[in-house]
């Protein structure tokens, strides 16, 4: 059985009250009923990770708990401090997130040019969130990214497919998935980049590519419940 996670950043967007609004909308009776019966069937399951920013995540968590109907969705953070708990104003260590969320996006191409994250720094990030049992989903940029030990999920996202509305040709994202499956034994490889309801089959059809981590169509609960139908 494949099985697809599909990942929604949700990037420095939302307050306490639009996340509540997108809530109660992402979860209305028929998509929840949709989740009961077609998140697993006999050849693929879907399971919806969203990363809210990180000053959401206990309310969302609460929300998700109150209407937890076995409904396959986890929570993640967009960052990790790549120290522990301690002196480091302004960091969220690994351990303070444990029981509010299981995955941890690192090494996303923007924070690796707007706050200057190195590979180094990166690679202390994942070790933060191994540490401490967060999942980090390590985000590359084309087949030349290093990739840390031990890594399960990586996200295949192109600079260039980001936010622009020109994803990357489905076939060339299937085969920098083969890559990383295949050359780099990384178990599940998703694609990131413009990825809408309308586009969303081309990518997960292919073999090797095993999800989608989605930005802007993610912040509309419409639309992102849609690509995960779609998916
Ligand atoms: C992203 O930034 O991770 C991303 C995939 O963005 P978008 O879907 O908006 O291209």
């Amino acid at each position: 059985m494949k099985k697809l996670l599909l990942v929604g950043n949700w990037k420095s967007h939302k307050t306490l009250q639009e996340a509540h609004t997108f809530m109660i909308a992402f979860l209305n009776n028929s998509f929840i009923e949709w989740l009961h019966t077609h998140a697993e069937n006999e050849d693929k399951s879907k399971r919806i990770i969203i990363c809210p920013p990180i000053l959401l995540i206990p309310d969302l968590d609460r929300m998700l708990e109150q209407i937890q109907a076995k409904i396959p969705i986890d929570l993640g953070v967009q960052d990790i401090s790549p120290f522990p708990i301690g002196s480091h104003t302004g960091e969220v260590a690994a351990s303070e997130i444990v029981g509010l969320a299981k995955y941890v996006i690192v090494g996303h191409s923007e924070r690796r040019k707007e706050f200057g994250e190195t590979d180094e720094l990166v690679f202390q990030k994942v070790n933060a969130a191994k540490e401490s049992g967060l999942e980090p989903i390590f985000c590359v940029q084309g087949k030349d990214t290093a990739v840390p030990e031990g890594i399960k999920i990586v996200a295949y996202e192109p600079i260039g497919a980001i936010g622009s509305a020109h994803p990357d040709d489905p076939q060339h994202a299937e085969s920098v998935a083969a890559f990383f499956k295949e050359e780099k034994h990384i178990p599940f490889v998703l694609y990131g980049g413009s990825i809408t309801a309308e586009n969303v089959s081309l990518y997960t059809t292919k073999p090797h590519i095993d999800g989608v981590l989605v930005g802007g169509a993610s912040l509309d609960p419409t639309s992102f419940s849609e690509i995960i139908q779609r998916a």
